[in-house]
């Protein structure tokens, strides 16, 4: 056993990713996935990746490893969300000030990436070898190899990049007193895809996040570079006017279709195929502490898995390994308790408040965002970040384009929140929606702040 000998289990983006800054640390850094390895062409998701939404914390850890200009090519900015209406016609939403952008990147072609970087940074890449158990207690773990041959290591320290469905979790959950919570949300989601127009154009604006909100359910698109857009439907699975279960046949899906998204679904020539080809997934939430026992730890999904409707999931996992690896760099590369310890304890109210925020954004997205108080909620909140830059920032803002912690952005969103509901309640806001007079906003906002 040699606290030099770091492994990861799981080469998803948070393994790859974090194989690269811990190597970079001149640690000896073997990840272990058992699925196979991603970049053999038989393995290409044919257009069914899921696309990321890349946002600040996520860029942050791309520019400490000096990876910007690998990843920029491939990564599409989206300046706001155009919200489609019944109808066909859409408003767009800007996401911050001109220029700020979160930006569309497939999943699949980002972890193809990471893994290739990793492996230029001296990484021991292991696909096929599905880590089958693991002994807290011994630090160690038995690897199933591709010919089915087993094979036991005892490594310095294991780290559990293996998502919400983690074995290194289930392991210490039965070895440790780990506490745990996991959640199944109502809906479930399902890919479908924009292509693009004869003439080989984008069908849409290619620069925004694309979103038909209807209430209980949503549609969302996001651009790909072959200017495509990949698509998400999200749903109740079952018991609502709406749901996956009420789905069963092309007639079913055209009725859906044609009264709720009737624009997109004039841009999916072949929807039917792709809505009963593609699976429907659940999403979960996971909540668990402590993340650490002896000298094992979780990262990433592992130990925060949550819904993806703030787009954080895997900017937050970006941003737990800069955190550890700013630890490391403090703490001394093979102070493994002490970083496990001091990382667990910086992180988790963080990672539940941006767990929360993402429940909470699933109303906005599929709900509010069609509302017209809540388009002129945002326009004033602009505004006064526009007067006031420091003192009132946007939630969405501070979770999406700055790297301030997560429960901190929560508590000061809030406390904004409740000031807008005041300010909300005058009726004559709405009534003036065209010409709002920002001195008297200010008085009420300067009011609501002193109660
Ligand atoms: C619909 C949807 C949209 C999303 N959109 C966004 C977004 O816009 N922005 C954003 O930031 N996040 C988003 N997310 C969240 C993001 O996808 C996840 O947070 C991120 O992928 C987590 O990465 P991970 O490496 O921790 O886990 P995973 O990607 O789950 O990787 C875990 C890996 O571990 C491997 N593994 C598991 N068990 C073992 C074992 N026993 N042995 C060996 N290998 C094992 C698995 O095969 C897998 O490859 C979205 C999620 C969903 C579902």
């Amino acid at each position: 056993m040699n606290n030099n000998d770091v492994s990861i289990i799981g080469a998803g983006l948070i393994g790859s990713l974090l194989g690269i800054f811990l190597q970079k640390r001149g640690l000896s850094v073997s990840v272990y996935e058992k699925r196979p390895d991603l970049r053999l062409p038989e393995y290409a998701p044919e257009g069914r990746s899921i696309n990321m939404a890349l946002s600040d914390r996520g860029w942050k850890a791309i520019d400490e490893l000096g990876l910007r200009s690998l990843v920029e090519p491939y990564a599409i900015p989206m300046y706001g969300r155009r919200i489609h209406d019944e109808h066909g016609d859409t408003t767009f939403l800007p996401y911050g000030k001109e220029n700020q952008a979160i930006y569309s990147i497939s999943r699949g072609k980002f972890n193809h990436m990471l893994v290739d970087e990793a492996e230029k940074n001296g990484v021991q890449m292991k696909f096929d070898h599905h880590c089958k158990e693991i002994n807290i207690t011994d630090t160690s773990i038995v690897v199933q190899n591709p010919d089915g041959s087993t094979e036991k290591n005892t490594p310095g320290v294991i780290i559990g990049a293996d998502g919400a469905y983690s074995s290194l979790r289930d392991a210490m959950q039965h070895q440790t007193r780990l506490n745990y919570t996991q959640e199944y949300i109502s809906h479930g989601y399902k890919e479908l895809s924009i292509p693009p127009t004869k003439e080989g154009e984008y069908a849409m604006d290619p620069n925004a996040l694309h979103i038909w909100p209807r209430g209980m359910f949503m549609l969302i698109a996001l651009p790909n570079p072959d200017k495509s857009f990949t698509c998400t439907l999200f749903l109740p699975f079952e018991g609502a006017k709406v749901c996956f279960a009420k789905i069963n046949d092309r007639k079913d899906l055209d009725t859906v279709f044609k009264t709720y998204f009737d624009d997109a679904y004039a841009l999916m020539p072949d929807l039917a195929q792709q809505y009963f080809d593609n699976p429907t997934s659940s999403l979960i939430n996971v909540e668990c502490y402590p993340w650490l026992a002896n000298k094992s730890m979780l990262i990433g999904d592992a130990c925060h898995a949550m819904v993806p409707f703030f787009g954080q999931g895997m900017n937050c996992g970006f941003e737990d390994c800069y955190i550890l690896d700013g630890l490391l760099e403090k703490y001394g590369a093979t102070s493994w308790e002490l970083v496990f310890e001091k990382f667990q304890k910086i992180r988790k109210k963080d990672t539940d408040a941006i767990s929360k925020m993402a429940r909470d954004n699933f109303t906005e997205m599929r709900d509010s965002v069609a509302n017209p108080k809540f388009l002129v909620r945002k326009k004033i909140e602009a505004k006064l970040h526009e007067l006031y830059p420091n003192e009132w920032i946007p939630l969405y803002t501070m979770v999406t384009f700055s790297d301030m912690k997560y429960a901190d952005a929560y508590a000061q969103g809030k406390l904004q929140d409740e000031i807008m509901d005041r300010v909300m309640d005058d009726p004559t806001i709405l009534q003036n929606y065209q010409q709002l007079n920002y001195e008297e906003i200010i008085r009420q906002v300067d009011t609501a702040r002193m109660v």
